[in-house]
């Protein structure tokens, strides 16, 4: 079986990030970039089915800049078979990246597609569910439980109050959240390998997607700054205050 995974170069998760001056986006320059967390998740659980025996190639493929080369690397470190570079800059809308992964599927034929939940530098929770709809494959969104065998998948979704469990037909396409897994650190040698390994490459003219946006940013701007907060010394203060100061008392 083939598994295809989606890794996004994005803001590493633990930088603090900066509004342009002009507000039309995300400071990025400079940033430390990494993999997005949720795109490891589904990396690790792709590279433990090939351990296992039950997945037979994974394919990494990302869609961004040449720099995302860095974040194949890792994939390759981590364990990924072949890694796959669709070069688009600047950054493509989710409806463009489903339907550049629309044309890899197309031609690689995966049994399954493996996705974060999310990219944290968007948050839209689009991309797989788009790629889905396109395919008309079965889907399963936020998935922490997976398990594979010839006959298709069963996954564990959180949901409001419990768990569900669903059995998907094969080809799928399953996001993942972060309770899926603990994603590996690569280790030196395999991280050395990867540096030399070959990185298949691709263009949106091959595939056929037009990358034109169909949304605009009218402005970015930082969260309204948090006013600090009060120590209180008693109860009564505390009540007193919420009556007559934050007037969420009557
Ligand atoms: P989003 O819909 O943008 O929140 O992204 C959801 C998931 O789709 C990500 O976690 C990735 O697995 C995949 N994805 C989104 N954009 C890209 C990209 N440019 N290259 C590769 N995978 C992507």
């Amino acid at each position: 079986m083939k598994v295809l995974v989606g890794v996004k170069r994005v803001v590493d998760a633990y930088v603090k990030i900066r509004v342009r001056g002009d507000g039309s986006g995300v400071d990025t320059a400079n940033a430390k970039m990494s993999m997005n967390p949720f795109d490891e998740v589904a990396l690790e659980a792709a590279v433990r089915l090939q351990e296992s025996g039950v997945v037979t190639e994974v394919l990494a493929v990302s869609v961004g800049p040449a720099s995302a080369h860095e974040q194949l690397r890792t994939a390759l470190a981590m364990g990924a078979t072949r890694a796959l570079h669709v070069a688009a800059d600047p950054a493509l809308e989710p409806l463009a990246v489903a339907h550049t992964l629309q044309g890899i599927c197309d031609r690689e034929a995966p049994d399954l597609v493996l996705l974060g939940k999310q990219a944290i530098d968007d948050d839209c929770n689009q991309t797989g569910q788009m790629l889905a709809a396109l395919q008309g494959w079965a889907q399963a969104t936020s998935v922490s439980g997976l398990e594979l065998d010839a006959g298709g998948a069963s996954v564990t979704r959180e949901i409001d109050g419990g768990l569900e469990h669903l059995a998907l037909r094969l080809p799928a396409v399953v996001s993942v959240d972060l309770r899926l897994n603990d994603p590996r650190h690569p280790k030196l040698p395999d991280i050395m390998k990867a540096k030399r390994a070959q990185i298949e490459t691709l263009t949106l003219e091959e595939l056929g997607v037009d990358p034109e946006p169909r949304l605009s940013v009218l402005e970015v701007t930082e969260p309204p700054r948090r006013e600090p907060g009060v120590r209180v010394s008693t109860v009564g203060e505390l009540v007193e205050r919420l009556r007559n100061e934050a007037g969420v008392l009557s």
